[in-house]
C-alpha cells in the first residue's frame, strides 16, 4: 500500500493524499496557512496540501530571520508545467527572503536513472534557463550542478558514514544487485538537503512531491544521527563537565522520548549508545581513578572515555559500580533540567554546534499535488500529449490544451443543467495550477462558472488554449534572454 500512495505520478485524488496524513504523518497544509505571510497562490488553493515541521520556516519568515528553501532537478528530459511549479515555489521562498539554491541532480540522473553525460548536459542549462526565466535570482540564490560541487560531496561522504546499507534497502527497496553509485547519489541527495545549512544551521524547505518523502524522512533522520553522534563526542570530552552534566540528564530524556517514536530506531540506538558510553561525574571519576590506583592498574586519563575497551574486568566493574553510585546524580539532573523534548533536542544541538559539529536543524518539507495529465491519468513525461513542455512551441502548446480530456458532460443541455465537474477536469487544474497566476477571483469565476453549469468546455478550453499560448510566448521570449546572460553569469552547466 505503501508503494501505491508514494508512486509519483499515480496519485491525483484527494482520497490518496489523506492516506499520506494517516500514513506518513505528513501533516495537513491548512494548518500552518494561517502563520504565512502572505502565502503563495499554490499555498492558498491547496495545490501545495501538506507539509513536514514548515513551522520553524514560517516563523523566521515572519521575523524576518535567515532560512533557505532548495529543490533538486533531475534533467531526464525537458521541463515542464509540472516543473514549473517547484520553480514556483523556490523563487516565491526566495522572493520572501529565503536563501535559495537549486541544484541539477547530475549524479542522481546517471547512477538511478542510467542517462548518459551528454542527455544530462543536454537537458540541465534547459532547466536551469526556466527557473531563471521565471524570476530566480542568481545574484542572491545559488545554483549548482552536484559533480560540481566539492563541499556537497564531502558532506556527502559524512552522511554515508551514518547510514547503512540494511537502511537504504528497507527505504528504497535497494538489493544484492543495486549499484554503489546508486547508493551515492542517495546520500548525495542527503548532502543536497542538508547543504544550506553547512555554514550557518537554519530552517530550510524542501519544495517535494509527495513521492519524495522517503528523502526527507532520510533526511530529517540523518541531520538528528549527526547530532546525537555530536553529542555523544561532547559526553566523551571531559573538558566540557557543565555541559556533560546537562546532557546526561537529556539523554535521559531523549531516550525515553524517541523510545516511543517508531521512526526514529536510530536516535533510540544513539541514546543507548550514550548510556554505554557516559562518563560518570568528576567525583565517581575520582573515585574509579581510585580504585584502579588501589588495585594497581592504569588510572583512567583524564580526556579519554571512561569507558575504556582495554579496561579489565575488574577496573570495568569498578566503573560500573561507581557510575550505578551515581545514577540518583544523574536522576536529579534530569529532573533539575525539567527538558521537554524540543529544549533537550536545541540543547544537544546547541553543543554540537559548540562541539565543531553541523547542528543541522531537520530540513522541512512542503507537498504539492501532482498535475493530471491532458489526456486523463498521469502526467508522464514519456507521453508527449500528457503534458506541455516549456519548450514546446507555443502554438503547439495551444492545440494540447484544445485537444485535453475535460470534466464536462456528454451534452451542452446536460452541462448547462447539471454543470462541470471542475474537481475532475485536467483543464481545471491548468487555470488553478498555472493559468490564473495570483489572481485567485479569476480561478474561483471559472470554477463556479463551471460547475454552475454556465461555462461550457469549449470556450473553456479556447481560452485556456490563448493564455497558454501566450505564457509559452513570454516564458521562452525571456528564456532567449537569459541564455544571452547565462555566460556572463558565474554559472558553469556542463560536465
Ligand atoms: Fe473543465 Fe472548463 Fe469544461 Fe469545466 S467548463 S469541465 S473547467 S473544460
Amino acid at each position: 500500500a505503501d508503494e501505491a500512495v508514494l508512486d509519483p505520478w499515480g496519485s491525483s485524488t484527494v482520497a490518496d493524499y489523506r492516506k499520506l496524513f494517516e500514513q506518513f504523518g505528513i501533516e495537513e497544509f491548512d494548518d500552518v496557512l494561517p502563520a504565512v505571510p502572505n502565502p503563495h497562490y499554490l499555498m492558498r488553493r491547496g495545490v501545495i496540501f501538506g507539509h513536514r515541521d514548515y513551522s520553524p520556516v514560517a516563523e523566521a519568515m515572519r521575523n524576518d530571520e535567515p532560512f533557505a528553501s532548495l529543490s533538486g532537478f533531475m534533467p531526464t528530459g525537458d521541463p515542464h508545467i509540472g516543473h514549473k511549479m517547484v520553480f514556483d515555489e523556490i523563487i516565491w521562498h526566495q522572493e520572501q527572503g529565503a536563501d535559495a539554491y537549486a541544484l541539477i541532480a547530475d549524479l542522481e540522473a546517471h547512477a538511478a536513472r542510467e542517462l548518459s553525460w551528454s542527455e544530462i548536459d543536454e537537458h540541465a542549462e534547459s532547466y536551469i534557463l526556466s527557473l531563471l526565466a521565471l524570476g530566480f535570482d542568481p545574484e542572491e540564490g545559488e545554483l549548482y550542478r552536484q559533480s560540481d560541487n566539492r563541499e556537497l560531496q564531502d558532506l556527502a561522504f559524512e552522511l554515508g558514514a551514518e547510514t547503512n546499507f540494511s537502511e537504504l534497502q528497507a527505504i528504497y527497496d535497494f538489493d544484492g544487485e543495486t549499484d554503489v553509485s546508486h547508493m551515492q547519489s542517495v546520500v548525495t541527495q542527503m548532502a543536497d538537503i542538508l547543504y544550506p545549512q553547512l555554514e550557518e544551521p537554519k530552517p530550510t524547505v524542501i519544495p517535494v512531491g509527495p513521492d519524495q518523502d522517503p528523502h526527507m524522512r532520510l533526511a530529517r533522520d540523518l541531520a538528528a544521527r549527526m547530532r546525537y553522534f555530536g553529542v555523544t563526542e561532547a559526553f566523551a570530552s571531559f573538558e566540557a563537565e557543565a555541559v556533560e552534566r546537562t546532557l546526561l540528564g537529556q539523554a535521559y530524556d531523549a531516550r525515553e522520548a524517541y523510545a516511543e517514536d517508531p521512526e526514529m530506531p536510530r536516535c533510540v540506538e544513539a541514546a543507548d549508545y550514550l548510556r554505554e558510553h557516559e562518563p560518570a561525574p568528576a567525583d565517581a571519576r575520582e573515585s574509579v581513578a581510585e580504585k584502579l590506583d588501589n588495585a594497581g592498574k592504569e588510572p583512567i586519563r583524564p580526556r579519554t572515555r571512561i569507558f575504556d575497551r582495554n579496561a579489565t574486568d575488574e577496573a570495568f566493574e569498578a566503573l560500573i559500580e561507581a557510575v550505578d553510585g551515581e545514577k540518583r546524580v544523574y536522576d536529579e539532573h534530569v529532573d533539575a533540567f525539567d527538558l521537554d523534548h524540543a529544549e533537550a533536542d536545541e540543547l544537544a544541538r546547541q553543543v554540537e554546534l559548540d562541539t565543531g559539529g553541523y547542528g543541522f536543524l531537520p530540513p522541512s518539507s512542503i507537498y504539492h499535488r501532482f498535475m493530471t495529465g491532458l489526456t486523463g491519468g498521469k502526467m508522464s513525461s514519456s507521453i508527449p500529449a500528457s503534458h506541455i513542455s516549456l519548450l514546446d512551441d507555443p502554438e503547439e502548446g495551444y492545440d494540447k490544451v484544445k485537444a485535453a480530456t475535460t470534466g464536462g458532460r456528454a451534452t451542452a443541455e446536460e452541462q448547462r443543467e447539471k454543470g462541470g465537474k471542475a474537481d475532475e477536469c485536467p483543464v481545471y487544474e491548468l487555470y488553478a495550477y498555472l493559468l490564473s497566476g495570483d489572481d485567485d477571483e479569476f480561478a474561483e469565476e471559472v470554477y463556479e462558472e463551471c460547475v454552475g453549469g454556465e461555462r461550457l468546455c469549449g470556450g473553456c478550453k479556447e481560452q485556456a488554449a490563448e493564455l497558454m499560448e501566450a505564457f509559452l510566448e513570454e516564458h521562452q521570449e525571456k528564456r532567449a534572454e537569459w541564455e544571452d546572460k547565462l555566460d556572463e553569469l558565474d554559472i558553469d552547466l556542463d560536465s
